[in-house]
């Protein structure tokens, strides 16, 4: 195993929307890069050539983030091509197959997006942090960065997809309680809370948002791009906001900002 001069970054879900846009930035700020996705590689080597051209190393990871082997398979291969991990940005998340009402919503999608939204980057983060707290103890000078993409699903209520705010609200939460518990290693924790952005996540509801956009739905009368996602992410693992730990980055245009 050696060991990367440069800092090395983990973007669960990096290979297309929100995490495509944090890992350009991430590679456009210098961090070697290991992109986590489900799909195979030859499916997404087109956004890894991309990355490459940013003049970073990538390490593809393939694996579920809901399931713990796979979470365990992506830190050995980390640690067997980088030796480092410096930047762990929870990323990957899905929205429920069907969009349904609370009184109609069932078990199975309630689980399935707990299962990824949730329990995944929670027990990523656990793993991950062990071998930050590793890292630190090696060397007093490291400095760890744990990064969160939430949802303002945090905190508005969405009645028909009631699984999907629980499950955001559940990472804010997280958020907090890495932050507290890794503050003495020198690990900052942070949850970026984006608003309505731009992805396949976001393609079936289109008109649904260019109307309320233009109805006035956040102050910035436009839909928020990956890249602007990238940018926070990019503020927080350079270490800009070193004594901020714990703190929540709204990047919504200002969709949850209380008018009269
Ligand atoms: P997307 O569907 O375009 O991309 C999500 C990526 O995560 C995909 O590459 C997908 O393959 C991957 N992924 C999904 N489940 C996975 C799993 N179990 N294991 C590993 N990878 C998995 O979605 P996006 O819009 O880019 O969303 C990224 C994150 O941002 C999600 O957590 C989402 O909840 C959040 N978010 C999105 C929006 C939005 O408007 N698009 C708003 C707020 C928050």
């Amino acid at each position: 195993m050696s060991t990367s001069t440069k800092k090395v970054a983990l973007v669960t879900g990096g290979t297309r929307g929100i995490g495509l846009g944090i890992a350009r930035q991430l590679a456009s700020d210098g961090f070697n890069l290991a992109v986590n996705g489900r799909r195979g590689e030859q499916e997404v080597a087109a956004a890894l050539e991309e990355l490459k051209t940013l003049g970073t190393d990538v390490l593809y990871c393939q694996a579920d983030v809901a399931i713990a082997s796979g979470r365990a398979g992506m830190v050995e291969q980390i640690r067997a091509k980088f030796g480092r991990l410096d930047v762990l940005v929870n990323n990957a998340g899905v929205a429920p197959e069907v969009r349904a009402d609370l009184l109609e919503a069932t078990e199975e999608s309630f689980d399935r997006l707990m299962g990824i939204n949730l329990r995944g980057p929670y027990f990523l983060t656990q793993l991950v942090a062990r071998w930050m707290v590793e890292q630190r103890a090696a060397d007093p000078s490291f400095s760890g960065c744990i990064v969160n993409v939430s949802s303002v699903s945090a905190t508005e209520a969405s009645v028909n997809r009631g699984d999907y705010c629980l499950s955001k609200a559940g990472v804010a939460m997280a958020t907090k309680l890495w932050a507290a518990r890794l503050a003495e290693f020198g690990i900052q924790v942070y949850e970026v809370r984006p608003g309505v952005i731009r992805t396949d996540m976001t393609s079936s509801v289109t008109d649904k948002y260019d109307k309320l956009i233009a109805e006035g739905l956040t102050v910035e009368p436009r839909w928020g791009n990956p890249e602007d996602v990238g940018k926070a992410v990019g503020v927080l693992a350079r270490g800009e906001l070193s004594y901020a730990t714990g703190n929540v980055i709204l990047v919504d245009g200002g969709l949850t900002l209380p008018r009269l």
